[in-house]
């Protein structure tokens, strides 16, 4: 990412997230695991046992402080922060700590592992502790055009793959859901994606768990195969699904797919910049109520995505959050009847003052592969 963003754009975030400490009242931000550091400086946190936590006061410069070993993957920005390595035999929870002084109002990364937290919560006995979530999630629901172009890229690649599997280039029956779906892996890293983050194969029976993993069953002629996959692609996380049936579908599939395949559309078309996000989610939940359904559809809408594929905006009953110019989020309803078959229809959709626009553009009609 850090090749990609320019030094302004990270500058003016840090700028933003400033503002935002300063109107709740939050004295520094530690940052350590997850997408916030990267987000703000380019360099990601390895996960280990030793700590690499960037401190960022409201009124001084930030400071990384990152195990020696580590400092030459950091691409290191000297207006942007300063960098401080520390040696195995230093404690690094002190120096975070002398860097924190006496600012009360501490916080920390969601994901920095709970041992830290608690040690530095002894050095700091003053200080109170939130997540940094609390200052970050809004701001980095919000992408720049950056963002969105990275996203782009990322849905297009997914799409080549998604457009593989509806026209029958990726084999079905006679292989099992795991076979199929290191399958999809491996497309997806050929067109451009670093990372496989999960690939979904649940064929039959098992279409109606919606995060089935992948496993022995081998695909049958006659029968639905969910497909959800996605990957980071220049930072930026793809995720879609489509619902391919193995031979001709029954009345009773194509009836259920078509009230999906509605539900999904209305949603899509709802996520017009100042709805609140649970508007959003009830439009897909109506639809489906409507057409018999409504018990059977078992997740929330959507969720955001961006440098993680799982963040904030949440499409879901209880968020009022009005979308946003910018917000970066899935629609994904999905129909699971236990223990028979189900089907999930997911594109990934950017809130823009024109209106909401569909980033995955793979056709949404129930594919039909030859058995
Ligand atoms: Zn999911
Ligand atoms: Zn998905
Ligand atoms: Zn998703």
């Amino acid at each position: 990412m850090s090749r990609r963003v320019r030094e302004g754009a990270r500058a003016a975030r840090v700028e933003r997230v400033r503002a935002r400490m300063g109107e709740l009242g939050v004295d520094a931000l530690l940052l350590s695991l997850g997408a916030d550091l990267p987000w703000l400086t380019g360099y990601e946190a390895m996960p280990l046992e030793r700590l690499t936590m960037l401190v960022l006061p409201s009124d001084a410069r930030p400071t990384l402080v990152v195990p020696r070993l580590e400092a030459p993957r950091v691409e290191h920005d000297e207006e942007l922060f300063a960098l401080l390595p520390w040696d195995e035999t230093d404690d690094p929870v002190r120096l975070v700590a002398d860097l924190v002084g006496s600012r009360a109002s501490l916080s920390v990364s969601d994901r920095t592992w709970a041992t830290f937290v608690l040690d530095l919560q002894d050095s700091l006995p003053a200080a109170r502790f939130s997540v940094a979530s609390r200052v970050t999630a809004p701001l980095r629901a919000v992408k720049d055009d950056e963002e969105v172009a990275a996203l782009r890229r990322a849905a297009a690649a997914a799409d080549r793959v998604a457009t593989q599997l509806v026209s029958g280039d990726i084999a079905l029956v006679g292989r099992t859901e795991a076979d199929v779906s290191r399958d999809i892996g491996r497309r997806l890293v050929a067109e451009g994606h670093q990372r496989v983050n999960f690939a979904i194969v649940g064929s039959g029976p098992n279409s109606a768990s919606p995060h089935h993993g992948a496993g022995g069953r081998v695909i049958a002629a006659g029968e639905p195969v969910v497909c959800d996959f996605g990957g980071t692609f220049d930072s930026y996380c793809s995720d879609i699904t489509r619902t391919v049936f193995t031979g001709a579908p029954p009345p009773e599939y194509r009836d259920l797919y078509s009230v999906l395949e509605a539900a999904q559309a209305a949603a899509v078309d709802a996520a017009t910049v100042g709805t609140p996000c649970e508007d959003v989610d009830a439009v897909a939940r109506r639809l489906i109520d409507d057409g018999g359904y409504g018990p059977h559809f078992i997740h929330r809408t959507g969720h955001g995505i961006g440098l993680e594929e799982h963040e904030d905006p949440y499409l879901v009953g209880g968020n009022c959050e009005p979308l946003a110019p910018g917000h970066a989020f899935s629609v994904e309803p999905g129909i699971y009847l236990e223990g028979r078959w189900g089907a999930r229809l997911e594109d990934i959709v950017v809130a823009t003052a024109a209106g909401p626009e569909a980033i995955n553009g793979v056709d949404h009609g129930l594919a039909v592969v030859e058995a």
